[in-house]
């Protein structure tokens, strides 16, 4: 196959091969670039795979930083962009199911493309367009299948991630799975259980922001996957369930993935925290699916009170009108818009007056004047009291 025009994403890239090869070594085009420009996808990145070993990188290009040297990846710094160079190699060892124990740079194209998980990313491209297609990548593409490149299970054994990677390229391209891939992935599915959790999250989510989520989250559950990722492997019934039921439109960033799965689910505030703690995830990520869901719950049952749309803020305010759109219902984005903008206050600064004040009124500091402020806050966005200092100031002194 050769690929007439290509995306202008590898204009710059294409210079640094025709560099690599003046000097007598093979480079190309390798993994999700190559799939995505024959799909007629965005790209993402555009990863480089030489003959050349880092250190004859190193001597050709003037700025290079070694950024994975040991796995053969060298960053050159070319016309001020950067780009991910690393030398063909091989794998070997795989002695717990996750890393190999030894890496080899290798000078042939075909050694390298066969370490490379499914056939639809172990193709290449030279600079010119020309594709290199050794395993039936292309065939697969064409057909929409993700199939492992040689033997599934010996694959999955090596690395028991790649699993997980063909649930999340199935939803992402919506492809299917080829039969015996698939059915090494339920005879192999305990072996998730030697991957690190923040390496299963990435694929999950991702997974859940492609195009065939639902699909995805059925697979799992056909290959046993879903037993052995944290806390969701209590939940199977209940996903089972919620793969059944059809989504609006496509999930579109992390919180929305956790907020709806909290949401169909029916987690509380402390399952959220757990389950997310368990999938190591960041507080920020934590406290934004808390207060998504409690905010798409609210809106699920009945009105929301100024003092909880305060506390949700705006950006959190519209993930969860959002989800709620996800979930086939009326979109209520401006209306909460219009309701957040026309609450009195929007954070604590805005209050019209501070503990300082408070104190210099006689108030002694301590958690009571902690007690006051916050009642404070919440009576102003109730409009009970006006934010105005003298008022504010005369109801604090009532509260003493
Ligand atoms: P994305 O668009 O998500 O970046 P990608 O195909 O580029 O998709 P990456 O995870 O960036 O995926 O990996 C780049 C390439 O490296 C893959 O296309 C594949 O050829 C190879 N690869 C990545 N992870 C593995 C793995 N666990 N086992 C075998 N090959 C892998
Ligand atoms: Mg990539």
């Amino acid at each position: 196959m050769q690929i007439k025009k290509l995306p202008n994403a590898f204009k710059e890239a294409q210079q640094v091969l025709q560099i690599i090869e003046e000097h007598g070594y093979e480079a190309y085009f390798v993994g999700g670039s190559v799939r995505d420009t024959i799909l007629k996808l965005p790209l993402h990145d555009v990863d480089i795979a030489t003959s050349a070993y880092p250190a004859e990188i190193k001597q050709i290009f003037v700025h290079t930083v070694d950024t994975g040297i040991e796995h053969g990846t060298v960053t050159v710094l070319h016309h001020g962009q950067s780009f991910e160079i690393t030398t063909f190699r091989t794998e070997s060892g795989y002695q717990d199911y996750r890393r190999p124990d030894q890496v080899t740079f290798v000078r042939s194209l075909k050694e390298d493309l066969m370490r490379r998980d499914f056939t639809v990313n172990a193709l290449a491209m030279r600079e010119n367009g020309e594709v290199i297609d050794l395993f039936g990548g292309i065939s697969d593409l064409q057909q929409h299948i993700i199939r492992a490149v040689g033997n599934p299970s010996e694959r999955f054994h090596e690395d028991a991630l790649r699993m997980m990677r063909a649930v999340r390229f199935g939803s992402q391209l919506d492809f299917t799975i080829e039969a015996q891939t698939m059915a090494a992935i339920k005879s192999n599915s305990p072996l998730l259980e030697k991957i690190a959790v923040e390496r299963i999250h990435v694929e999950f989510v991702k997974m859940l922001l492609g195009i065939a989520p639902l699909r995805g989250l059925a697979q799992m559950l056909q290959t046993d996957l879903l037993c052995y990722v944290p806390v969701l492997n209590h939940h199977l019934k209940q996903l089972a369930v919620v793969s059944e039921l059809p989504l609006a439109r496509q999930l579109e960033n992390e919180t929305e993935v956790w907020s709806w799965l909290a949401v169909s689910l029916d987690w509380s505030v402390a399952q959220i925290r757990t389950t997310l703690q368990a999938w190591k995830s960041s507080k920020q990520l934590i406290a934004d699916v808390a207060s998504v869901t409690a905010a798409s719950q609210s809106l699920l049952t009945d009105q929301m009170t100024d003092w909880q749309l305060y506390q949700t803020g705006a950006t959190n305010l519209q993930t969860a009108a959002q989800l709620l759109v996800v979930l086939g219902k009326p979109d209520y984005s401006q209306e909460l818009a219009r309701r957040y903008e026309t609450l009195p206050i929007h954070n604590k600064h805005e209050l019209a007056i501070n503990g300082k004040q408070l104190m210099q009124a006689g108030i002694k500091p301590g958690p009571q004047l902690g007690q006051i402020l916050n009642q404070l806050e919440q009576q102003v966005v109730a409009g009970a009291i006006e934010n105005e200092p003298q008022q504010l100031l005369d109801h604090a002194q009532s509260m003493k």
